[in-house]
C-alpha cells in the first residue's frame, strides 16, 4: 500500500468479518442463543457501558420522510425518529431493523474507527469497503444470526427473529451461500 492514502486506513470487513462481530457482541451481551435480539432495549445498555454511544428519540418531521434514523459518525449520536422508535417497542421488524443498522454504523465507523478510504480517481468503494454494505450485513447478522436460523421457514425466522419477511429472505439466502 503506497502511503499516499494519508491516514485513511482500508480495513475490509467481510462478511466473515462482520459475522464474527455480531457473534461477538451477543457474546458480551451473553445473547449467543437468544433468536430475538432485544435491540430497542439494549439501547440505554449499549449508552451505558458502549464508550462514544449516545441515542436520542427525535420528532418525526426532524428528518426527510424517507429517512428513518440517522448516526452522526463524529459525535457517535444516533437519532432515531419516534414513530420508529415506537414501531420498534411494539416488535415491528422493520423499525428493528432500522436501529440495528443505525447501530451498526456506530459499531464500523465510530467504535471501530474504521474509516472508508478516499479511492483516488473517486471510484465506488468495493462492497465491503461500504458503509451502507457492511452496516447492512452486520445488522442483519445481529437480528437473524446464520448460525441459528439454519433450517428454518422465511415465516419462521419472522416471528422468532421480529424481522421483517424481506429481511428474513434475504438473509436466508446469504446464510446458504457458502
Ligand atoms: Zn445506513
Amino acid at each position: 500500500m503506497p502511503d499516499c492514502s494519508v491516514d485513511y486506513s482500508v480495513s475490509p470487513r467481510s462478511r466473515e468479518d462482520l459475522r464474527n462481530l455480531a457473534a461477538e457482541i451477543r457474546k458480551v451481551l451473553d445473547l449467543e442463543d437468544v433468536l430475538y435480539f432485544p435491540i430497542v432495549e439494549l439501547l440505554d445498555v449499549l449508552e451505558e457501558t458502549l464508550p462514544g454511544f449516545t441515542y436520542s428519540i427525535i420528532d418525526d418531521d426532524e428528518l426527510p420522510a424517507n429517512k428513518h434514523a440517522e448516526t452522526n459518525v463524529y459525535t457517535g449520536e444516533i437519532r432515531i425518529k419516534e414513530s420508529v422508535y415506537e414501531g420498534a417497542r411494539r416488535g415491528k421488524g422493520r423499525d428493528r431493523m432500522t436501529i440495528a443498522h443505525e447501530f451498526s454504523h456506530f459499531m464500523t465507523l465510530c467504535f471501530l474507527g474504521f474509516k472508508l478510504s478516499r479511492t483516488i480517481g473517486g471510484g465506488k468503494p468495493r462492497t465491503y469497503e461500504d458503509p451502507e454494505w457492511q452496516a447492512k450485513c452486520l445488522a442483519g447478522e445481529l437480528l437473524i444470526p446464520h448460525d441459528l436460523v439454519r433450517g428454518m421457514t422465511a415465516d419462521e425466522v419472522v416471528e422468532k427473529c421480529g424481522v421483517s419477511m424481506d429481511a428474513a429472505r434475504y438473509q436466508l439466502e446469504v446464510a446458504s451461500r457458502r
